[in-house]
């Protein structure tokens, strides 16, 4: 392990809100801690915060008092930054801006020992760009902790083109030995975290653009049928849309205006409007004191069918044919390969969303009568399903197919038949842009995996969740999706299609190797 002693001094530059958190997870591993911030009695106030955090988890029960002051008796503000020879490691938390970050690091470099680690707390600025004014680029890595930086567990650790491969053992296994789980990743636009995470953000509000749903449904569904802690709606209001949406513009202006991270105007309109989510006291939602936050359109309850005749292949959904089963419906079951629907004697025929809209599919596969359900992430976890009925369906389809799910004690939802319905399309283009990363060795699938986990709380890793659904059905429906709306912005990644095509696991793909040119 190469993790830093706890002799060595850390300095933190930024005393705002990720340097007071970084200062304080340093400081509790049990490192010496200098605070500087160039704005006066900033630092002191950040050493006050940490303090009051602290006292507040000693109130808990969750520390113990001596420690709490043994900690924070190793943390110290310092008002200029002379010779700083004492650190081993400096984390810069300065305000976004590359020329300041790149003006602070060239002052760091002619004040420290060649031996002190650079790293910069950057959330969207490369790590190259930060480190090309230096005469020792290798010094500099990013550590890129999330807020608030005392909870949250990950550490995405970035290497720029000139990043020592030692700095980058350093730093990660520094980040390990406090605590949090570092993963590695090369210097590109959104790092993992806050590219992969795009589709989540950008579908919600496709669909919500195409009037797929409320925000209050649309969101109810990625929470109770996705798995999601949050929709997609609830966490833009919470980020802020001026936040988010300047994210997205700064990765698509990045990736030179790949439409896979076009802005939404639904959003731009959001920011215009000055409604910026909760800190503006309305966004999606209201958020005054006398406003009740709207409830998700849930369907009435419907009878449930006698019998039902299942095809294809049951593998994953026998939680919910034991449910019918309990709950009297008569199962009828007919193995065979193809796409697994239901048939209700009598009634509407039911399949999963394959990135198609339902009246598409009913008029190819000569289904009048067809309602689409949309992806859940496990049928026993799921308390809510969405529905989609074909146009050419009799009003009585989806009445029938909502008495089949509510029959498994699941709430039903009536979305618009928009093509791969929310989660459907959404945990497809999470699996595409994870695999992309992979593809353009950005990281590798098992951090990715791990960076969305701990970094936004996804209910698995995209890439797990892809295996989990089959590769094949993932790429099936982004061919849809593309196909239908003749959009560049739904391209497969080539590496899926060779996955698919040689039948390999997405969680252990790795991208061919680099040239020699690139690999140091
Ligand atoms: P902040 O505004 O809360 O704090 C920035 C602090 O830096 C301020 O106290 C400011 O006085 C000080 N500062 C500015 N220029 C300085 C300089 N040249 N020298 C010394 N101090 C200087 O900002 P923040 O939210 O803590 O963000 C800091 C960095 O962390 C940014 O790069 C940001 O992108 C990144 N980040 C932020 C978050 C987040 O959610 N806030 C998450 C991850 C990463």
């Amino acid at each position: 392990m190469a993790a830093l002693s706890t002799d060595v001094s850390v300095l933190v530059v930024g005393a705002g809100t990720m340097g007071s958190g970084i200062a304080q997870v340093a400081a509790l591993a049990g490192h010496y801690v200098a605070i500087f911030d160039a704005r006066h009695g900033a630092a002191c106030s950040a050493i006050d915060l940490i303090r009051r955090s602290l006292d507040r988890r000693v109130k808990a029960g969750k520390l113990d008092p001596d420690f709490v002051d043994a900690t924070c008796g190793r943390i110290s503000a310092i008002d200029a930054l002379g010779d700083a020879h004492e650190f081993l490691l400096i984390i810069e938390a300065i305000k976004e801006d590359l020329a300041a970050k790149q003006e602070l690091f060239r002052h760091l470099e002619t004040i420290t020992g060649p031996d002190c680690i650079l790293a910069t707390n950057t959330s969207s600025l490369s790590v190259t760009a930060i480190g090309s004014v230096l005469t020792h680029p290798g010094r500099l890595v990013g550590m890129h902790f999330f807020n608030p930086a005392h909870m949250m567990p990950l550490v995405e650790v970035i290497a720029g083109l000139e990043t020592s491969p030692a700095v980058v053992r350093v730093a990660a296994d520094t980040a390990a030995a406090w605590g949090r789980q570092p993963v590695h990743v090369r210097s590109t636009p959104g790092f993992i975290v806050n590219r992969v995470a795009r589709p989540f953000y950008a579908e919600g509000l496709r669909v919500l653009q195409e009037g797929g749903g409320n925000p209050a449904t649309l969101d109810a569904v990625m929470r109770d049928s996705g798995g999601f802690r949050m929709g997609p709606f609830e966490l833009m209001d919470l980020i802020g849309h001026d936040v988010n949406f300047a994210v997205t513009r700064s990765l698509h202006a990045a990736y030179f205006g790949d439409p896979r991270y076009s802005p939404s105007i639904v959003q731009q309109e959001l920011v215009d409007g000055g409604r910026l989510g909760r800190k503006s006291g309305r966004g999606f939602y209201v958020y005054t004191s006398d406003a009740a936050m709207p409830e998700p359109e849930t369907m009435a309850l419907a009878p449930g069918p006698g019998r039902i005749v299942v095809q294809g292949r049951v593998d994953g959904h026998e939680p919910l044919l034991d449910a019918l089963r309990a709950a009297g419906v008569a199962i009828v079951v007919k193995p065979c390969d193809g796409r697994w629907r239901m048939a209700i004697d009598d009634g509407p025929t039911l399949s999963m969303s394959d990135g198609r809209s339902a009246t598409e599919r009913a008029a190819a596969e000569g289904i009048r009568d067809l309602v689409l359900w949309d992806l859940v992430i496990d049928w026993r976890r799921a308390t809510r399903i969405a529905i989609a009925a074909a146009s050419q369906a009799s009003p009585s389809a989806l009445v029938s197919a909502a008495g089949l799910f509510q029959a498994a004690a699941k709430n039903v939802t009536s979305l618009a038949d928009v093509p791969g319905l929310i989660v459907t399309r959404t945990v497809a283009m999470l699996a595409n842009e994870a695999v992309e990363a992979v593809s353009h060795g950005v990281a590798s699938a098992a951090d990715i995996d791990a960076a969305m986990q701990l970094g936004v709380g996804y209910p698995r890793g995209p890439l797990a969740w892809a295996d989990s659904l089959g590769p094949a059905n993932v790429l099936e429906v982004l061919d849809q999706l593309a196909r239908t709306y003749g959009e560049d912005r739904y391209r497969a990644s080539a590496l899926l299609r060779r996955c698919v095509a040689s039948g390999s696991s997405l969680q252990g793909i790795a991208r061919a190797p680099m040239s020699a040119a690139r690999t140091r």
